[in-house]
């Protein structure tokens, strides 16, 4: 039987391999970085000992049982709650937006029920089907809330005004009517002990599975069963189409002693303020805090990926949308590959679902491998 080929060897590429091998089927994972993660890949600063998210940071929270119990087959979970702050005209408050912003924000002392009507009048009563960002953020907080936590740093983070946003972006954070400060819902909220990287090695160390890093599928010259594809979905058909958008992130460090942040993510709300947040890496493994002297920050700031950039935020506004239509149609008349991940489907896509994809594709593709038929182009389509 020939080997089945994964190109990318970030969660989708890794967790799909080894439910490969462990159902006996012989793998060839490549990636052209030199480290397996993708971009969740961690490493430790040299000159601190800090472990380092180099692709910006990554926090696991799901509330898929079968998600959670997977990560923990291959590393030890610490759990780790995510809470935010945001500098906003020169004042600091908590995000998401919760009864302390609200408070602090007006200068108020209201209990739960009082700051639900007090936001309920300023909310926008009369947008009753939000159609985009602004609209979904009226519709939510109201005017002077939306301009001060997402306006400035929504344009920012995508380079354009939040009127021509899909609402589903602003859907991702939560608004609380209590001192709940959690970034997240999700009951399973946690870090890696040892580092995202640690964990891919570990699932990817498996007998049936080959890594090769450095190389790239268009450098391969090897026959596959089938490819599992989680490059990007254009560059498979060699941009023939056009190049679909993405946001790419740039990284400046800041190095220190002790705590320069105080805490591990700082967003910045105002526009005049090129970067969109700061994150102290230290932070994200509070256990080793004190064994470690230095610290290393990063100041983030987005901007439109060009042809030699990593990509990292899909677009998917109209324009994006009808181009990924073309190449998906295209995609459709492809034989022995699967689309996958963020890149290959073009999804916003967070860790948990990344790896709940991956198992249910190869739910989806086992079967029918052993029946010697092909997979489907799209276990996840993409539209
Ligand atoms: N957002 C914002 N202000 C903030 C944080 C987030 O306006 O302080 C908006 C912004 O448009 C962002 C979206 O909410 O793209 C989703 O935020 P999330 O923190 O989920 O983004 P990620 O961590 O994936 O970059």
């Amino acid at each position: 039987m020939d080997r089945i080929c994964l190109v990318g060897a970030g969660f989708s590429g890794a967790v799909i391999a080894r439910e490969l091998a462990e159902a006996g089927f012989r793998c060839l994972v490549i990636d052209e970085r030199r480290h397996p993660a993708g971009n969740c890949h961690t490493e430790r600063d040299p000159e601190t000992g800090v472990m380092v998210h180099r692709y910006g940071p990554h926090i696991f929270h799901t509330g898929d049982a079968r998600v959670w119990d997977y990560v923990n087959r291959f590393g030890e979970m610490v759990p780790y709650v995510n809470r935010v702050k945001t500098t906003v005209r020169g004042r600091v408050y908590s995000m998401p937006i919760n009864l302390h912003t609200i408070n602090q924000f007006f200068g108020m002392a209201m209990r739960p029920a009082e700051a639900r009507a007090f936001i309920a009048g300023k909310a926008r009563s009369d947008i009753t089907e939000p159609r985009n960002f602004e609209e979904q953020a009226l519709a939510f907080v109201g005017e002077e809330l939306y301009r001060a936590f997402f306006y400035g740093y929504t344009k920012k983070q995508w380079g354009m005004e939040p009127r021509e946003l899909p609402a589903s972006i602003l859907k991702r954070l939560p608004l609380r009517f209590t001192y709940d400060d959690n970034y997240f819902n999700h009951p399973w909220q946690a870090m890696p002990r040892e580092g995202y990287s640690a964990i891919v090695a570990r699932i990817l160390d498996h007998p049936g599975i080959e890594l090769r890093l450095g190389c790239s599928w268009e450098d391969l010259d090897e026959a596959f069963a089938h490819v599992f594809y989680s490059g990007p979905l254009d560059r498979w058909f060699g941009h023939a189409l056009g190049r679909l958008g993405y946001r790419t992130l740039d990284f400046e460090p800041i190095r220190d002693r002790g705590s320069y942040l105080g805490t591990a993510v700082m967003n910045f709300g105002d526009e005049e303020i090129p970067w969109t947040r700061i994150s102290e890496h230290k932070h994200f493994a509070p256990w080793e805090e004190a064994g470690i002297e230095g610290t290393i920050c990063f100041r983030e700031y987005s901007r439109a990926c060009g042809p030699d950039d990593i990509p990292y935020y899909p677009i998917r506004l109209a324009e994006e949308k009808a181009m990924l239509a073309r190449y998906v149609e295209r995609a459709r008349a492809e034989t022995g590959v699967t689309f996958v991940g963020r890149l290959g489907t073009y999804a916003y896509l967070d860790m948990d679902v990344t790896i709940g994809r991956a198992l249910e594709t190869a739910d989806v593709a086992i079967p029918l491998l052993r029946a010697g038929k092909a997979p489907p182009v799209f276990v996840h389509p993409p539209l």
